[in-house]
């Protein structure tokens, strides 16, 4: 494969650019990825360490074709932050909010705003302001609404369960994916009577959640937990959650925030974990992760503001090697509010299949100069579906499943993609 990705770029002309050319030592590595072999530790911190990043994409596109030969995925979907007050400070965080009494102005005419929020910018929003949301996504055409949220010290078990309730009720067929493995943990904690992670996941999709979405995995290591999340749940607790889900048939996600204080090593760590969590699923259990979704860290506004955040190359270079790793999860996303519009479209010649969706607002990261209530971010489909053809992929809408999803006379039906 090597030496076919250099005659292929011989014959085009390409000349390189920081690239040490095709004898970089990738060889027996490219020989696994050609035979279907796993990648061990040692060969993923080999491909952090080689600054041969066309051969490095190659071979994860090799196998991003083997699992979806051109197809890229998208879909249709509204996310909603229902509040970011949170009881605590992880460094990397710049959407939390300390939580105080709101004091809320009303305007001239008396009336108060849709979104109540206090001075700090911290905020909540009550069950009927999410469900309303999530309504006018659906009669929009949106197949999921992604629902995550700080750790509310006041909001009680029941909210969590109304606001699935409300959803369901009001658009029966929009898939909730909703909680991170914290705010589980959290929900376990303050339910009155205390419940297990189990209780609560059965309670939380009996009210209609479908899905979990990952994140809060940030790095799985102590030194980096200790350094940046100290007092927020590690890897065991992480994992328990998405056993649990996966013990009851609840699919999820898994996320790794990468570009703070993490080494290269300390990632590839973070990725056979998640490998080894997987094989035990499809083992043992009735679901798994679908997708990876590797989150670029976006330092403005957090307590490591001081840290310069991934290149666009780091970014390259992590989803590709995501792709590499994780040979038992089918797909790897490039969450484009994270790496930006633009790489996300050339990552789907490095190992990525899919983008993720419309997700038209998002409250947990801003880039520097958006004030914030600039929390609009939008694509539109015909956006997603430009970025996609242009890259030379073929667009698939996707449901929070990986179905196919066709769209006929103002309505959608679901197929097996
Ligand atoms: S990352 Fe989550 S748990 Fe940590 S401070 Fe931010 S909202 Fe709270």
């Amino acid at each position: 494969m090597v030496l076919h990705a250099r005659a292929h770029r011989e014959r085009d002309g390409y000349s390189g650019m920081t690239v040490t050319g095709f004898d970089s030592g990738l060889a027996d590595i490219a020989g696994k990825v050609e035979s279907s072999q796993r990648l061990t530790y040692e060969d993923g911190i080999r491909l952090y360490a080689s600054s041969d990043i066309h051969t490095l994409g190659e071979l994860a596109n090799t196998v991003r074709e083997r699992f979806h030969g051109r197809t890229a995925y998208y879909n249709v979907n509204r996310h909603i932050n229902y509040t970011n007050y949170c009881v605590l400070r992880c460094k990397f965080c710049s959407f939390y909010r300390p939580y105080v009494k709101r004091q809320v102005e009303a305007g001239p005419d008396g009336s108060l705003p849709v979104v109540a929020q206090d001075h700090t910018g911290g905020y909540e929003l009550s069950v009927e302001q999410v469900v309303e949301r999530a309504s006018e996504a659906y009669a929009q055409g949106s197949t999921e609404v992604h629902i995550v949220g700080g750790l509310h010290p006041k909001l009680p078990f029941s909210y969590y369960l109304d606001l699935c309730r409300g959803i369901r009720e009001a658009c029966p067929r929009m898939h909730i994916k909703a909680f991170t493995a914290i705010e589980i943990i959290h929900l376990a904690r303050i339910a009155r009577p205390r419940l297990t992670i189990s209780e609560v996941l059965t309670q939380l999709r009996e009210a209609g959640l479908d899905s979990l979405p990952g994140g809060g995995a940030e790095i799985f290591d102590d030194r980096v937990h200790d350094e940046t999340f100290k007092n927020k749940v590690g890897e065991a607790e992480w994992f328990e959650v998405h056993r649990a889900a996966h013990e009851l048939g609840i699919f999820s996600n898994a996320t790794m925030l990468y570009g703070h204080v993490e080494t290269p090593a300390e990632r590839i760590n973070h990725l056979i974990k998640l490998r080894e969590h997987q094989d035990e699923s499809i083992r043992s259990r009735q679901a798994r992760f679908n997708c990876v979704v590797p989150l670029s860290f976006i330092p403005d506004g957090s307590a490591l503001e001081h840290l310069p955040g991934p290149t666009g190359l780091d970014d390259l270079k992590t989803l590709a090697i995501c792709r590499l790793m994780l040979d038992n999860i089918p797909h790897i996303k490039a969450f484009w509010i994270m790496q930006s519009p633009k790489l996300a479209q050339v990552s789907l010649n490095w190992g990525v299949d899919d983008i993720d969706g419309t997700v038209v607002y998002y409250d947990i990261t801003k880039r520097e100069g958006q004030a914030d209530d600039r929390t609009q971010q939008s694509l539109t489909v015909d956006q997603l579906k430009r970025m996609i053809c242009e890259a030379g992929c073929t667009p698939l809408e996707r449901d929070s499943l990986y179905r196919q999803v066709t769209r006929a006379d103002g309505g959608w039906t679901v197929s097996d993609a």
